[in-house]
């Protein structure tokens, strides 16, 4: 079973990217980390 790194549960799915620093995350850590990402690139335009 595909296992969060951030919030330590087991997921059906997991992702990962340079964000993550290629650790899996389910699906809503990793939505929301991109999230701030997506926030905070836009306050910064
Ligand atoms: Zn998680
Ligand atoms: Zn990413």
């Amino acid at each position: 079973m595909p296992y969060c790194t951030k919030c330590s549960t087991n997921a059906d799915k997991v992702y990962d990217c340079e964000h993550t620093d290629f650790e899996d995350y389910c699906k809503d850590c990793y939505t929301e980390l991109h999230y701030y990402i997506t926030e905070k690139y836009d306050k910064e335009e």
